[in-house]
C-alpha cells in the first residue's frame, strides 16, 4: 500500500465511524473520535475512550489525559503527529463510564481496519480496556512497561504490544507518573526490538544509532517507486 493509499484508506474508516450508529455510543456524542496521526508510523498508541474533550473536538487525547500523554512523548523526543493516536471505542461513554462489552464489540472492526492500513510495528496500550485487547488476561500492575506479539486477528499481523498505564491514572494516584515515565523511556527499544523481529534481516545496524520513526521524505518516494510493502518501512533512519 502507496502511503497515498494508507491515508485514503484511513480517512474511509474515519468517514464510517463518523456516521456510524452500531451501539448506544452513538446516541449520546457530539463527535465520533475515529483517531488521528501519521499514515506512514510504526507506533499506534490506545486508549480507551473519547471523554469530554475528545467528544467536542472529534480528536482523541486532547484534555488533561492528552496533555500528560504529550509531555511523555516529548520526554522520548517524539511528538503526537509522528505516531496515531486512537482508541477502543470512537464515542464518549456517557459520563466518562467504562465501555460495555458489546460497545467495544460494536467498535472492534474500526480498530481492527485501522491497524490492518497503518500495520505498524508495535502498539502502546493506554489502560485496561486497551490491555485486555492486545494482551488478553493480563493485568497491567504486572505487565506495564513490558511488551508482547499481537495476536494478528486484531488487524495487527506484525506487531509487538507494550502497555502503559491509561495517563488518566496519573492523576488519581500520583505515584504512577513516574512509572509513566520510566515505562515511556522504554518504548524506543522497545520499537527497535519490533523492527528486529518483523524484519531481522533488513535492519541495518545504524538504526540501533536513531530512533527517528518516520521515513525521511526522499524515501517516501522511493517506496512508492519500488512498490515496497509496509513490512519495509521505517527500516532506515
Ligand atoms: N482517554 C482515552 O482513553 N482516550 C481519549 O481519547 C481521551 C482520554
Amino acid at each position: 500500500m502507496t502511503p497515498e493509499e494508507r491515508q485514503a484508506a484511513l480517512e474511509t474508516i474515519a468517514a464510517e465511524v463518523t456516521a456510524c450508529t452500531r451501539c448506544r455510543l452513538a446516541a449520546g456524542r457530539t463527535r465520533a473520535v475515529p483517531g488521528e496521526g501519521h499514515p506512514n508510523t510504526e507506533v499506534v498508541f490506545v486508549g480507551e475512550g473519547p471523554g469530554q474533550n475528545e467528544d467536542v473536538q472529534g480528536r482523541p487525547f486532547v484534555g488533561a489525559a492528552g496533555g500528560l500523554l504529550n509531555e511523555l512523548l516529548g520526554s522520548i523526543g517524539w511528538t503526537r503527529d509522528e505516531v496515531f493516536i486512537t482508541n477502543v471505542v470512537k464515542c464518549r461513554p456517557p459520563g466518562n463510564r467504562d465501555p460495555e462489552p458489546d460497545e467495544m464489540a460494536a467498535c472492534a472492526p474500526f480498530l481492527k481496519r485501522q491497524l490492518a492500513v497503518l500495520d505498524p510495528a508495535l502498539i502502546v496500550t493506554l489502560g485496561r480496556f486497551s490491555l485486555q485487547t492486545f494482551m488478553p488476561g493480563e493485568r497491567i500492575g504486572q505487565v506495564h512497561g513490558t511488551a508482547r506479539p499481537v495476536d494478528p486477528e486484531t488487524g495487527a499481523e506484525h506487531a509487538m504490544a507494550f502497555a502503559m498505564y491509561h495517563p488518566a491514572a496519573a492523576f488519581r494516584q500520583a505515584a504512577l507518573k513516574e512509572t509513566m515515565q520510566m515505562d515511556m523511556c522504554s518504548i524506543p527499544a522497545a520499537l527497535l526490538d519490533a523492527r528486529t523481529r518483523r524484519a531481522p534481516q533488513a535492519v541495518a545496524p545504524q538504526v540501533v544509532a536513531s530512533l527517528d520513526i518516520q521515513v525521511p521524505e526522499d524515501r517516501v518516494g522511493a517506496l512508492v517507486e519500488t512498490g515496497a510493502d509496509a513490512s519495509e518501512r521505517g527500516l532506515w533512519s
